[in-house]
Order: structure tokens, then sequence, then C-alpha cells
């Protein structure tokens, strides 16, 4: 699943490829790509036809894209979501094509179909700020509004987001994924950043100190700006991303997917346990339950 660095390379290609470009045609393919729309796939083509798009926005793993009719076209990539630069009429899994003006048309591309597209009202923002990364408006999404704002964020109160972490009982690795209290934070993030601080990730959340979770999320937020960085470098001008499911940037980890190689802290091996339909890697050295 793509997260929160792999968005904001789509992001950034979608500002390069879509934004300025008005929307002259939509073909929808597969209607089961719009399955956050409210309203029929025929709507949602007469909605996008004859607007502009005039940012690209994003916050956590969600991205929109404000019209010029007020409302936006909000993207979610699920497990294989991809925008392509489409010039042939070939592409595999391709679920919506959007015609522009200008430039090459752009398709929606989704193998699992996990990730939607859908047309949404614009709501403000509940503290005042900038919603997201691309756009000064205090504006974003209905459907995305109960989403918190992400650990690159810098209108991101901290505090406050330790502080209502600090009273859940979960799992910290719950409330690390629990994209309502912190967003972008996946599961690879999650794995380094408790490595990094010592914490096991079954640790309840009250269980932690204030300086715990500052640690934890720093953490979180050093691998992902080390992420965004090697995905800049590597963004092919032919797709507006490539992040199939091999297409993680090239990251140095110390935990995730590192089982059985040596904690880079004490040499044990690192573990790899089944949890919640996922995996957690942790060194069971350093990371003990307290
Ligand atoms: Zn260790």
């Amino acid at each position: 699943m793509p997260e929160l660095p792999e968005v904001e390379v789509v992001r950034r290609g979608l500002v390069t490829h879509l934004v300025g470009a008005r929307i002259d045609d939509v073909q929808v393919f597969d209607p089961r790509a719009l399955k956050r729309h409210p309203g029929s796939a025929a709507a949602f083509a007469s909605e996008l036809s004859g607007h502009t798009v005039t940012a690209a926005v994003r916050r956590g793993k969600f991205v929109w894209l404000p019209l010029d009719s007020g409302d936006a076209l909000v993207a979610h990539l699920g497990m294989s979501g991809q925008f392509r630069v489409s010039r042939d009429d070939s592409l595999r899994h391709e679920r919506v094509r959007m015609v522009l003006n200008d430039r090459p048309p752009l398709s929606y591309v989704d193998q699992r179909l996990f990730g939607s597209l859908a047309i949404d009202h614009l709501v403000p923002t509940r503290d005042g700020f900038a919603a997201g990364l691309g756009s000064d408006a205090a504006l974003l999404p209905r459907q995305v509004a109960h989403i918190a704002r992400d650990a690159l964020d810098p209108h991101l109160d901290l505090d406050a987001v330790i502080a209502r972490m600090r009273t859940r009982t979960v799992a910290i690795k719950v409330a690390l994924l629990n994209q309502e209290l912190l967003s972008g934070i996946g599961n690879i993030y999650a794995d380094e950043a408790l490595w990094a601080a010592g914490i096991h990730y079954l640790t309840p959340a009250n269980r932690l100190t204030v300086e715990d979770y500052q640690v934890l999320i720093s953490e979180a937020q050093r691998v992902m700006r080390v992420a965004l960085t090697a995905g800049g470098t590597s963004f092919d001008s032919l797709y507006v991303n490539v992040n199939g499911e091999s297409g993680y940037f090239d990251v140095s980890l110390s935990a995730y997917g590192q089982q059985g190689t040596p904690c880079p802290r004490c040499g044990a091996p690192i573990e790899r346990a089944k949890w919640q339909n996922r995996s957690s890697h942790f060194c069971p050295q350093c990371q003990r339950v307290s």
C-alpha cells in the first residue's frame, strides 16, 4: 500500500500533469473504481467534464484536486491505484480516463480496486488553517474531514496529538496507524519509528511518556522525509507515479522487512510477527513490552 511519501510523489506528479488543465471528456471503464463517489458513473463524468483543475492537495494518503466548479476530485489509491499519463489504449487495469484540453490523457489504473475516485463538496477545516499540502485554502473534501493532519503537516498540533494518544488503552501501533489521530503513518513507518524509540508494538498507548511520543513521531517524520527525497529523485516523467506493489522507495530500513538480519543497535535478529492481517517487525532485545 502506498504510504505518505509515495502519495506525495503522486501529488507532485498531478501538479505537473493535471493542474491548469481542463478536463474535456471522462471515460469510466469500470464503475467499481468510483465506490466513494455518491452518484452514478455518468454523473461523475458529467460533473468533471468541462472543468479546470486548480490545485493538487494532499493530507495523509488522500489527494484531492479542487475544480473551478467549487467541488473537488478526490483520490484514494488503496493498495494499487496509480495515475498514468497514457498515450496508448492498452494500459492494463485502466478504470477511468480523463481527456485533457492541452496535454495527453490521464488514466486512473487500479489492479485490485481498493482505491477510488470521487467528486465531493469542500468543507472548512476545523482549525481554520490550510487543509493540506499544495494549497493555502482552509477547505477539504467532506469525505476527508475525519482524517487528522499528517505527520509532515506544518499545522500539526503535536502536543494535542500526543495528549490524545496518551488517553488510549490500545496497543501503540494501533494508535500510530489510526488516521483519525495522526495521518500518513503506515506499517513501514510505524515499525521503523517503534524500533528507533525502542518500544514494543503491543505496549499500551497510555503507558508511554510524552518523551516516548516525541521520539516516535520525530523518527516517523525523519524516515518519511528520507523516502520523499529518494522518491523525488526517481520520478519518471512518463508516469505520474510508479507506486505498484514493488514500488517503494529505496530507503535504508532498520526493522521493516529485516527479519533475520541483525538489529543495527544490539545485533539480535529482527523478528517478524503476524499482527492484525499484516506483520510487525521488531527487535526482541531492544523492544520489550514494559
Ligand atoms: Zn536490538
